[in-house]
């Protein structure tokens, strides 16, 4: 049985449900809620998304889902199996809007810096060759330079509105960050453990490489053939059916970039086809 951590709350915890759901995984929540049977050989252990890189390096869990930020901070060895591609935010550094302070030049040595992430501030300060003092929080960083707790912040942003809303300046990025599937280093050790997460890991590949593709059909003119050659580049060329019309028409399959549909579509119709037909598509393995 492999266990998976996964994020019980929080920004991460409904987009990882989603995505192994979207693999084929179904949750079995009749357990007890902390835990969830996910098929045969899977279990979820629903925790805190910054205890997962603890409970995956310690062999609690075997792989888990979190933010690459909490991974970062974390610090002991790990293997990276998979950007998830969400979840996606920077650990930036910010200031009062009125401080004077408008990049990381102008941080006096001596600040005082109050984060949630002081392994990875301590490390960015001394990467600058700038002496701060850090001032470790729990939560609601937004509030320190406020209360004279301290000068300036370290704090994860994704569209910074937060920060405006709360009179800060972003002024230098720490570290960019997206959700990750991590997973403990000795895991192909056990040959049998290795396979199956090597087999969760396409599986959740398949499901990110699809998003943003779709599968198109059309009835097309035998005649346009080049034509169609050019238009649907498919991954490896368009795939060509006979229809049983007499054939004067064939029917053209590719997947083709959610982004390029609408040009697709037209072109397609300049050269005669019919019956065109766009779907999504589940999970996409070359
Ligand atoms: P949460 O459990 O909601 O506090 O957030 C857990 C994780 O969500 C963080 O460690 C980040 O990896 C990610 N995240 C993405 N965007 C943001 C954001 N704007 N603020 C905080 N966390 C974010």
């Amino acid at each position: 049985m492999i266990r998976i951590a996964l994020p019980n709350k929080g920004r991460l915890s409904e987009s990882a449900r989603e995505l192994l759901e979207r693999a084929g995984l179904e949750f079995d929540m009749r357990e007890r809620a902390l835990q969830a049977s996910l098929g045969p050989d899977f279990t979820a252990l629903f925790v805190n998304a910054r205890d997962i890189p603890e409970f995956v390096a310690d062999g609690a869990a075997d792989v888990g889902i979190t933010g690459g930020d909490l991974v970062a901070e974390y610090g002991r060895p790990l293997d990276t199996l998979l950007d998830l591609g969400f979840g996606r935010c920077r650990l930036a550094v910010a200031a009062r809007d009125d401080s004077g302070i408008a990049s990381i030049d102008d941080v006096p040595a001596g600040s005082r810096v109050a984060t949630v992430f002081p392994n990875l501030t301590r490390r960015y300060f001394e990467s600058i060759d700038r002496r701060v003092t850090l001032v470790p929080i729990s939560g609601a960083a937004e509030i320190a330079p406020h209360i004279g707790l301290a000068d300036i912040i370290v704090d994860l942003v994704s569209t910074g509105s937060t920060l405006k809303v709360n009179g800060l300046r972003e002024i230098a990025t720490v570290l960019d960050s997206t959700a990750l599937l991590i997973g403990r280093t000795d895991l192909s050790a056990d040959a049998e453990s290795g396979a199956r997460v090597r087999e969760l890991t396409g599986a959740l590949e398949s499901v990110l490489r699809a998003q943003g593709q779709r599968y198109l059909m059309a009835n097309v003119p035998r005649s346009v053939l080049a034509d169609i050659k050019r238009i649907l580049p498919g991954i490896n060329g368009p795939t060509i059916i006979d229809v049983m019309d007499g054939g004067e028409f064939v029917a053209a399959h590719a997947v083709v970039s959610q982004r390029d549909i609408y040009r697709t579509i037209a072109q397609l119709r300049e050269v005669g086809a019919q019956g065109i037909l766009v779907t999504k598509i589940e999970r996409l393995m070359p």
